[in-house]
């Protein structure tokens, strides 16, 4: 094994700022073959990702989340999606369902200490079970959406899972995304459409007013402070903090370099 760091990946996200999402997950699906798998939340952007894996033929596993207090609206997305595209859609869900933990630990969700612990549980948790099975997973973060997302690279690391990130929207502004789901009439969460500019669970995500942030309706009942839950681990820490390790050979072919050890 050896050490990934984010500088290391400092030219090839330069070169990749170029890059056409499709591109990018060719790259993503040639380099990472077999050890890959898509990670979506049913959101609109999530969505234009899922549908040009299905373009693309890219044939990998879409993970999908479920912490058991997703809107129904969303579920119904996931089951459209694989309907529509013949997803290999994976769902990963908690050990406990909510009720189970509850009864064990209380209403977490209510402080921000339990908002964490309870976003660990259901959201973190679930992925990490299935995290050694891959070496990258394939986001849809984008730049557009402001906030922690505002800088964030085409390539990222996540030291929990010990895999790659590659987020092939990173430069897709809002109005690329509108003409791509209408170009190719893509199914779009309907609670999108009623007010919530993000989606997640059910108990900590509400509609926003057109004059607040995207991300205003997550946690709002925690303050603005409480805006991300660490599933994207760029939202929260410093990307160039982060470093991962994997297999040398795995680390060249990223790169595009070949490692000749002279003796
Ligand atoms: S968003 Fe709320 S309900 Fe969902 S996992 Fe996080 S704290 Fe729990």
């Amino acid at each position: 094994m050896a050490r990934l760091t984010q500088a290391d990946l400092a030219d090839l996200n330069t070169s990749f700022e170029q890059t056409s999402p499709q591109d990018l997950i060719r790259w993503a699906r040639k380099t990472f073959h077999g050890r890959i798998a898509a990670l979506t939340s049913m959101q609109r952007a999530g969505n234009v990702v899922c549908h040009m894996l299905y373009e693309l033929k890219a044939d990998m596993p879409v993970l999908f989340v479920d912490t058991g207090v997703l809107f129904h609206e969303t579920l119904d997305t996931r089951d459209k999606l694989v309907e529509r595209y013949g997803l290999n859609v994976v769902t990963l869900d908690p050990e406990l369902t909510m009720e189970e933990q509850t009864a064990k630990y209380g209403v977490l969700y209510l402080d921000p200490e339990g908002q964490r612990k309870c976003c660990f549980m259901r959201k973190n948790e679930p992925l990490i079970r299935v995290a050694d099975q891959y070496d990258a997973f394939i986001s849809s973060l984008r730049r557009s959406d402001g906030g922690a997302r505002s800088r964030v690279p085409v390539l990222s690391l996540d030291a929990e899972t010990n895999s790659v990130r590659i987020n092939p929207l990173v430069n897709f502004d809002d109005e690329q995304m509108e003409r791509y789901i209408t170009d190719n009439d893509i199914h779009i969460n309907p609670l999108h459409s009623q007010g919530y500019a993000t989606i997640g669970c059910n108990r900590c995500t509400t509609p926003v007013l057109p004059t607040e942030p995207k991300r205003a309706g997550r946690w709002r009942h925690l303050g603005p402070w409480s805006q991300y839950c660490g599933i994207n681990p760029t939202d929260l820490l410093n990307p160039a903090e982060i470093s991962i390790d994997l297999p040398l050979e795995l680390i060249d072919r990223i790169l595009g370099r070949s490692t000749d050890f002279m003796i």
